[in-house]
């Protein structure tokens, strides 16, 4: 099978079969997406979801939070993993958010990365999900369903399968095929036991009941 027939099988199956594909944080602005991505580093979005609605009703904007210390922020997500860097991060990006960019989240990546806590992947992941930029967020899911079907072959690192990627996707369906790497790799294509015998993707993946 050529690299070109994979993708126009996976991309066929996820639009058949995943056509809304959202991100699951709950959220209902930029600055709450923003808080909800740095959160959600290295820890479920079940369980941010639990410590924002507490959160972002204590700190509603960056302005707010920019005038708390990272101790008060800590407060509202200690169950989360790394809360001292985060609360640190929140607010030290809520202060910059603040003062740099007028409360606004800046559009660019670039500049989203100048934030405390804000890396490639988190930059990514606001520009497509709140300003509908094609952006390719590399999680760790990504990263290893996107590796098994063979979507990526020589791309060891997140960059290189971000780049690898983006190369071969329709550019309307990248934010798009961001979230369904991601759900199928959450509840399908699990890290340490694929579901190959439920999996939709057995034709195209070149790892099916091999892993
Ligand atoms: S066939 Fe198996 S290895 Fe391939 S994507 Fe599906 S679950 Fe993952």
């Amino acid at each position: 099978m050529t690299k070109k027939e994979r993708y126009r099988g996976v991309i066929a199956w996820f639009e058949e079969h995943m056509p809304v594909a959202e991100t699951e944080l709950h959220y209902e602005d930029p600055f709450q997406l923003l808080v909800a991505v740095i959160l959600s580093a290295q820890c479920t979005d079940k369980r941010v979801n639990l410590v924002t609605p507490a959160l972002f009703e204590a700190y509603p904007t960056a302005e707010v939070m920019a005038e708390a210390t990272p101790e008060a922020v800590f407060e509202y997500i200690r169950s989360v993993s790394y809360p001292n860097n985060k609360a640190k991060h929140l607010v030290g990006a809520a202060r910059m958010l603040t003062t740099d960019f007028g409360g606004r989240i800046p559009e660019s990546v670039e500049e989203l990365m100048k934030l405390p806590g804000v890396g490639r992947k988190t930059a990514n992941v606001v520009t497509s999900v709140v300003f509908h930029q094609a952006r390719m967020a590399v999680d760790t899911h990504v990263f290893r369903v996107a590796n098994r079907i063979g979507l990526t072959t020589n791309s060891r690192t997140p960059l290189a399968t971000e780049k690898e990627l983006i190369r071969h996707i329709p550019e309307r369906l990248i934010a798009k095929a961001h979230h369904w790497l991601i759900l199928h790799g959450r509840y399908v294509c699990t890290a340490r036991k694929p579901h190959c015998d439920t999996c939709g993707l057995v034709p195209w993946c070149k790892s099916a009941f091999k892993v």
